[in-house]
């Protein structure tokens, strides 16, 4: 049971699916996050360095190239997370690869953030042509995709660009198929350790076979 009332709200509205299941992140695995971001804070008179694998410390003001407190970071995420359909791209490869595999598996959209980001996430995500259904959460990922393969026997990929979710799902469903994917290059080189048994895909091109093998079904051309 996820901690987060409202995402269990949104889990028991999902349909009662009985085929393996194929749980992805959002940002940074199939909506570039990073850039986006980086392009945001430009039009507001701030960059993001990527040279440490953080968000918080890393937010400087363009003139004087001094990082900014916190809270002033976490208000510059509220407002690209509601200006985000104007700003954030689907990942390279996603739509193609996930259209690949949507036949044979269910497919939910798992993204950590605020609840009421969530309708338009919703539309940017359908009109990038990713309709699958997204579940938001405010707590920790592992005990959502518990809820969410639903105390049915079937097999589980779970895919994010955070170490401490992917620990997280190896926790709450200890044989789930553990991905590591994460769109920006230049973060992905100052990764944290990934839990023991997550496998690193490049990119979506080689995602689609690696996750049809390991779930047990075919990928449709
Ligand atoms: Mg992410």
């Amino acid at each position: 049971m996820s901690d987060d009332p409202e995402t269990a709200r949104q889990i028991a509205e999902l349909s009662r699916d009985s085929r393996p299941l194929l749980v992805v992140d959002v940002d940074e695995v199939v909506l570039d996050f990073v850039d986006p971001f980086s392009r945001f804070l430009n039009s507001q008179g701030f960059d993001l360095l990527t040279d440490s694998f953080r968000i918080h410390g890393n937010v400087v003001a363009l003139d004087d190239g001094k990082a900014i407190e916190a809270e002033s970071v976490a208000a510059l995420m509220t407002a690209f997370f509601d200006a985000q359909e104007t700003w954030q791209t689907a990942a390279a490869g996603a739509v193609d690869t996930l259209g690949s595999l949507a036949p044979r598996l269910e497919i939910v959209l798992l993204s950590a953030m605020p609840h009421r980001h969530r309708p338009v996430r919703r539309a940017l995500l359908d009109r990038l042509s990713l309709p699958y259904p997204l579940v938001s959460t405010e707590a920790a990922k592992g005990p959502a995709v518990s809820m969410i393969r639903g105390g049915r026997e079937r097999p589980v990929a779970f895919i994010d660009d955070i170490p401490r979710n992917l620990e997280s799902v190896a926790r709450s469903v200890p044989d789930a198929a553990l991905f590591h994917l994460m769109s920006h290059q230049g973060f992905r080189a100052l990764l944290p350790p990934l839990p023991s048994g997550a496998v690193v895909l490049r990119d979506w091109s080689e995602a689609g076979a690696r996750i049809a093998k390991e779930l047990g079904v075919s990928q449709s051309t």
